[in-house]
């Protein structure tokens, strides 16, 4: 995450963004001079006069302005002072109390970053890939896994394969659906191995979801890259299934891969996102890589990045390997340094940052229909209202606009023109 910090107020104020500040940069974020440029907004705010309090309500409203798609974090004696109705309206996502304060980051990082590993890893957490709304609804389909990857706890945790009856699948979808949602996320432990249990799968699913409900769009969140049919991939020629996957990978080396005991070697997966990218131009994959597996030597590292750039991904969740008791991978020989990981995992951000950009470059030009968030009004140089929105392209892509009428849940084709701090820019045509 890139986070910005302002303070105002005493020395204690200055001397705990300092601390913060480091130990946001040691848990591998980066700190971010302009508040434009960050994904969270941290102020540590004062209220020791009637000025302090005008003041920090004032900067509060100026980094809201500046950045309205960040999250905004306060702490702080105004914040403490003050009423959660004043922050709510003032943008602020999280307050964090002077009790807390030397949590700050942890607290930070919990409520808006992934963990180094994802809790399940890697049940990649929807709720990170995706951003939740009121436009977009998560459906659990499925619960448990029958592989046994070793560094996931899944399999201990969650047990054997469950999955949701069709019917009553559909029936949620359609209540959703008449309450205006536009958007579903399929998810589960195992997306793919859904139906196992009841004698169907993924592609009869979503093809009852095609043919008996009106959602406009179906996406997948995360699904392992193996027990997809030729018919699954045929679901992609229909409109309404969005052409984007989120396919953990782990790694681009096949004996790591193996020591992961992961049913999908390098092969395979190259031949599943190329069938996929020739079903449907554009098609965006993304990708869990797990940094600094036991035993990963320098080679294995080097053979993994060659893979990855090969696979064009539109995002990497770079994860820095930690082991977790009860699985097989935490006993496993020769650890990796945590140095080694840290700097592999950073790598691994530069990598999937590169990538991404070729790919937002590659939009330019192009024309999605986009489905609009809940935009917020902004200041316009001629007085006229006007919203600034995020919204997201059928495969996934953010896009960022300002129009004069609130296009809150609407889908409109859109031009995209430009990128703009690593952000797409369309214009509703
Ligand atoms: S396939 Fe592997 S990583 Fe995925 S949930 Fe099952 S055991 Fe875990």
């Amino acid at each position: 995450m890139r986070i910005h910090l302002s303070a105002l107020g005493c020395r204690l104020n200055e001397a705990e963004l300092e601390q913060w500040a480091s130990s946001f940069t040691r848990a591998g974020d980066q700190i971010a001079t302009d508040p434009d440029e960050a994904d969270v907004l941290v102020m540590n705010t004062c209220a020791v006069t009637r000025e302090a309090v005008r003041k920090s309500r004032q900067k509060l409203q100026s980094l809201q302005r500046a950045n309205p798609l960040a999250k905004l974090v306060v702490s702080g004696c105004y914040s403490e002072l003050t009423t959660s109705s004043e922050l709510a309206e003032l943008g602020v996502d999280l307050v964090v109390p002077n009790t807390e304060k030397d949590n700050l980051v942890p607290l930070t990082r919990l409520a808006f970053h992934q963990p180094d590993m994802p809790q399940a890893a890697t049940q990649p957490n929807a709720t990170a890939l995706f951003t939740r709304n009121r436009h977009r609804a998560f459906i659990k389909i499925q619960d448990g896994c029958r592989y046994r990857c070793t560094f996931c706890i899944v399999t201990v945790a969650r047990g054997a394969e469950r999955s949701r009856a069709v019917h009553d699948i559909v029936e949620e979808v359609r209540q959703l659906s008449s309450n205006d949602v536009k958007e579903i996320v399929l998810t589960g432990v195992h997306v793919g191995g859904y139906g196992s249990d009841l004698d169907t799968d993924l592609e009869s699913l979503v093809r009852a979801l095609l043919d008996d409900t009106d959602i406009p769009r179906i996406r997948f969140a995360s699904v392992e890259p193996w027990d997809l049919s030729d018919e699954f991939m045929r679901l992609f020629e229909n409109e309404r299934v969005q052409p984007h996957m989120h396919l953990p990978l782990q790694s681009g080396s096949d004996t790591v891969l193996r020591r992961m005991a992961r049913r999908c070697k390098t092969d395979d997966f190259n031949r599943l996102t190329t069938t996929l990218r020739e079903a449907v131009p554009g098609f965006n994959i993304t990708t869990d890589i797990i940094a600094g597996f036991p035993g990963e030597t320098d080679q294995e590292w080097q053979d993994s990045l060659t893979f990855i750039q090969t696979q064009a991904f539109g995002h990497i969740h770079a994860f820095t390997y930690s082991e977790r008791e009860g699985t097989k991978a935490a006993s496993l020989p020769d650890p990796v340094p945590t140095a080694v990981r840290q700097q592999r995992s950073k790598q691994l951000h530069q990598l999937g940052e590169q990538l991404k950009q070729q790919q937002l470059a590659q939009s330019l030009g192009t024309q999605a229909a986009v489905l609009w968030e809940r935009g917020k009004q902004v200041e316009s140089p001629v007085g006229e209202p006007l919203w600034r929105h995020q919204g997201y392209t059928p495969n996934y892509q953010r896009v960022v606009t300002h129009s004069s009428t609130n296009l809150a849940n609407r889908i409109t084709h859109t031009r995209l023109e430009r990128v703009d701090n690593g952000k797409l820019q369309g214009v509703v045509l």
